[in-house]
This record gives C-alpha cells, structure tokens and sequence, in this order.
C-alpha cells in the first residue's frame, strides 16, 4: 500500500514517515513544499512530491493518483493567524479531500483536534476566542469528510507533546481530555491504515493503558 502523507515534514508527520518506512507493507510517499525538506524522507527511502497546500486542489490529485491512502496532518500551526487557518486547516483540508475523491482513491485519514463539535466551537468563542476559528476550521472540515463516500477514519488526538512514544494510549469516541505525544499519534495513525475497522470510525486519543494495536482494534 502507498499512502501520501499530507504534512510530511510536521511533527507528526516526520515520525509517521519514518514508522511507515519501517513497515514491509506500507510505502511513504512525502508531500512537502520546499526542495531542501526532501533529504529526510529521500534518507528514510521515502518517494516526495512538492505541493504548496495554497495552491489548486489540481496539484494535490495529481500528487494522490498512484497513492492507496491518503493522510492529511497539514496544519497552519499555532504562530499564524486566522488567514493561514482558514487557507489550511479549512480550504486546504477540504481540497485534499476533493483530490482525494477526484483522484479515485478510498482511503482517507483526518488527524482532526480533539473536539471539533459545535459545543467546542460555542466554548471556544466565550472561554479562548483566539482559538476558535482553529475550532471552526477543523468542525467544517470533518464534516466535510463525513459526508463523502470516502472510507475515512477521523482521529481526535488530545494535546500534542513531543515526549517520546510511550506506545499505550485510550482511544474510545470520548475520552477525559488528556496529552499524547506526537510519535504515539504517529502510531495510531499506521494503526488505522492496518485495520480496516477503523473505517468510517472516529475516536478521540490520549494516553492510556493499552497498546496502540489493542486500542484501535477495539475501536
Ligand atoms: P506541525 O508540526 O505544525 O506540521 C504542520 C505541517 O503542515 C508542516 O509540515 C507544514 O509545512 C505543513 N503546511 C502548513 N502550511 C502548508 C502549505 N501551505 N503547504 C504545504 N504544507 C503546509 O503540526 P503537528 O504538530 O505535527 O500537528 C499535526 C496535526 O495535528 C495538525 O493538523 C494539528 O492541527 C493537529 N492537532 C494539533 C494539536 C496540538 O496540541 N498542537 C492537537 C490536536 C491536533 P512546513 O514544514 O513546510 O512548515
């Protein structure tokens, strides 16, 4: 299976890439936007296509055509504004699942934040204003997801880190808001690309007491 990874050179991203590769049944393919970002994954034996996510839905189905599985764990970060939010954890979310679509490929993976409901969105307004077009932007975008055909797994990780892996985590549709590190969702997700249970499945993810395997496959 090949599977593009959009966001590659994120955090979460680079460790997924680099768990991929480790796979002998999984292969990487790296969307980056910069030339000089492509010696990681080139290192990792990792094919890589440059696509700016500003850019035309277009060049994204062009990047997904020879792919099985797509991965979206692009994000506008947290030292943008509002503009960068709305160009990528909305419009860009939503035109790589257009291109996934248009592409004819099934499979697609939304590393989304942990609530994306409208009660977060009302929450986010009164208690962290600053925060809740981020909240908007990922409602949208999964709701987006959910109304395709795509076979899409939706995963709701709670506040990134990047201590290292521990490998266990609580994975369930609600969980007590908790942390995870970024290597551990990186696992969850080559979880999800494992087993076809997570398919149409949606979870949120912290760090628990179970295995990542145990932890998916129960979902
Ligand atoms: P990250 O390190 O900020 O990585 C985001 C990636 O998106 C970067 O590689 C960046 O590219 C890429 N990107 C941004 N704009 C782009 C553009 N115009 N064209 C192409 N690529 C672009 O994110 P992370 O920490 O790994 O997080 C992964 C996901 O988890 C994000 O969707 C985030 O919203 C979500 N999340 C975060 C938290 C949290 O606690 N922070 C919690 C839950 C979920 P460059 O490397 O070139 O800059």
């Amino acid at each position: 299976m090949k599977v593009l990874i959009i966001g590659a050179n994120g955090q979460v991203g680079k460790h997924l890439v680099e768990k991929i590769q480790k796979t002998e049944t999984i292969q990487a393919k790296a969307m980056i936007r910069k030339a000089e970002q492509a010696k990681y994954f080139e290192d990792l034996g990792a094919e890589t296509v440059l696509v700016d996510l500003e850019g035309e839905t277009k060049q994204i189905e062009d990047a997904a055509k020879d792919v099985d599985a797509v991965v979206f764990t692009a994000g506008s970060g947290p030292n943008t504004g509002p503009d960068k939010t709305m160009l990528i954890d909305l419009d860009a979310a939503i035109k790589s699942i257009k291109a996934t679509i248009n592409a004819g490929v099934e499979r697609y993976i939304m590393v989304s934040s942990f609530d994306t409901t409208r009660e977060e969105i009302q929450n986010a307004i009164k208690d962290a204003p600053a925060f809740a077009p981020y909240v908007v932007a990922k409602h949208y975008a999964d709701d987006w997801l959910r109304k395709t055909n795509l076979k899409h797994t939706i995963v709701h990780p709670g506040m990134l880190t990047n201590d290292a892996g521990v490998g266990k985590v609580e994975a369930a549709h609600t969980t007590a808001r908790a942390e995870i590190p970024r290597e551990d969702v990186a696992e969850v997700i080559l979880a999800c690309l494992e087993n076809e249970s997570t398919i149409n499945k949606e979870f949120q993810v912290v760090t628990g007491e179970k295995s990542v395997k145990e932890a998916i496959t129960a979902l």
